[in-house]
């Protein structure tokens, strides 16, 4: 409001005209000038509306990038609709936040397409009492997702920036997901087995640790690879050894140690 009244001042030929033909005389104008920088801010709908409009948007977002696309777990479907995308990417980029790609986060990473998060969690078969390992927090998105829907989540990033800017969102909406920093490929030991786990930054192979850490009938989602495409699979532990079902070629940052070099 206090910003169209300034530019209204500024005399473009559209206010000028409104000025001539409809203005009403000096004191009843100043009357409103002061009415409404007093009271119509406090009464500006302009960040509910915003609220509102990313809801459109994610609502949209789960139509036509998700169910269109045969995610149907309806828990999956809820906790998309459920966590605000926009909170987990940087200001300036808030716009595309539910735009049907990846987007940098920083630290030269990105948080994931949509419809890769909700076909990763679907994966694992989300269930109420799961305890959930996830390797690369990056913006924390994915974790708030699980901890829409499993018991407990814990998640690894080895950039330390982002692990704590990550740490710090989601303790302020879950107090089910823990952060580590650290190297994900050794997983979280003291915490294992897990029920299911997550891995979103590519291996070449699918890490040793990462496999005995998951408990037997889980089921782990990877996408492993050589190159800058890797094959995201599904393993699901039976007798103690992996069976593999490969879903889609994927596109992920590789999983590196501390040192920059790629597993
Ligand atoms: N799940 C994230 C997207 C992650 S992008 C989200 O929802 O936003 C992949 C992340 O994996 C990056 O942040 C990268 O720093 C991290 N990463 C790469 N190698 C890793 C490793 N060895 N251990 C833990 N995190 C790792």
């Amino acid at each position: 409001m206090q910003r169209s009244l300034d530019k209204g001042g500024s005399g473009t030929p559209v206010d000028s005209g409104f000025r001539v033909s409809c203005l009403p005389g000096k004191p009843v104008l100043v009357f409103i000038l002061v009415f409404c920088c007093l009271f119509l801010p406090v009464w500006s709908p302009a960040a509910d509306t915003t609220e509102a409009e990313y809801a459109a948007q994610r609502e949209n977002m789960v139509a036509r990038q998700i169910e269109d696309r045969g995610i149907s777990d309806s828990g999956v479907l809820r906790a998309m609709r459920a966590v605000k995308r926009h909170e987990f990417v940087p200001e300036s980029l808030r716009g595309g936040a539910y735009a049907d790609h990846p987007l940098p986060i920083g630290e030269g990473q990105t948080i994931s397409q949509p419809y890769i998060v909700a076909l990763m969690t679907e994966a694992i078969r989300p269930k109420p009492h799961m305890k959930v390992l996830e390797i690369g927090t990056g913006s924390g998105y994915q974790a708030a997702v699980l901890a829409e829907l499993c018991k407990s989540v814990y998640s690894i990033e080895i950039v330390e920036s982002l692990g704590r800017r990550a740490a710090k969102l989601l303790s302020g909406r879950y107090r089910n997901v823990h952060v580590r920093i650290g190297d994900g490929y050794q997983g979280w030991r003291e915490e294992a087995p897990f029920d299911a786990i997550l891995v979103t930054c590519a291996p070449t192979k699918v890490p040793r640790p990462l496999e005995e850490q998951l408990r037997e009938g889980g089921r782990m989602v990877i996408p492993v690879g050589e190159s800058r495409v890797q094959e995201l699979v599904v393993l699901t532990k039976r007798n103690g050894r992996l069976e593999r079902q490969e879903i889609i070629p994927v596109r992920f940052v590789p999983m590196v140690d501390a040192k920059g070099r790629k597993y």
